[in-house]
């Protein structure tokens, strides 16, 4: 997770948060709305990646409401409350579901720098009881996520390591590769084996 800059609220998400007034029910009025532009606006911030767990979207996402919208009407078309997520079973929104606990972190928020450690064997940890806990309530160490993030970085930390001779050649391939996914386990792990 890596802190994320929130563009302007798209007009069609200002118009809708101006005219709601909680009728019909939330859950009602957010699928009749027209979320096109607000997933586009989301995508492109991201990168392309779930805001949680930074895998790649596929064309499957989610237009997550971080503090979910049965809570209060006004979070339904609240632009800071919303993010965009994977949704593939057993992490990120599918994994918090209705729910919400105070020290969770909305990367649009809070910068989540030096909350997470990512190893090359795709293993996540916190560094804080905080972070632990948000690890657990968001799945980012469910197998599915643990095995992609070991898929890229284990490769990674191998190709580093095979160059470490060769300063030039490693130079040019760090400068070469940019993560397509997983970018803070990806800058840590460089971090750690380059000393940088
Ligand atoms: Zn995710």
């Amino acid at each position: 997770m890596h802190k994320l800059n929130r563009p302007t609220e798209p007009i069609d998400l200002n118009q809708a948060r101006r005219t709601y007034n909680g009728i019909p029910p939330q859950k009602q009025a957010w699928k009749e709305f027209d979320k096109d532009e607000v997933r586009e606006q989301l995508k492109a911030a991201q990168s392309g990646l779930c805001a949680y767990c930074e895998v790649a979207l596929s064309s499957k996402t989610n237009i997550d409401h971080f503090e979910p919208k049965h809570r209060h009407y006004a979070l339904t078309f609240d632009w800071n409350n919303l993010v965009l997520s994977c949704d593939e079973k057993g992490s990120c929104d599918n994994k918090k579901g209705g729910k919400f606990e105070p020290y969770w972190i909305n990367p649009y928020l809070t910068d989540p720098i030096g909350m997470f450690t990512f190893y090359s064997n795709g293993q996540i940890e916190g560094t804080s009881t905080d972070a632990q806990n948000m690890i657990k309530d968001f799945g980012l160490d469910c197998p599915r996520l643990e095995g992609k993030r070991q898929g890229i970085l284990h490769t990674l930390q191998e190709t580093i390591l095979s160059l470490m001779d060769f300063p030039d050649a490693l130079e040019a391939y760090l400068e070469s590769e940019e993560a397509i996914m997983f970018p803070t386990g990806y800058t840590q792990v460089i971090n750690r084996i380059t000393g940088a």
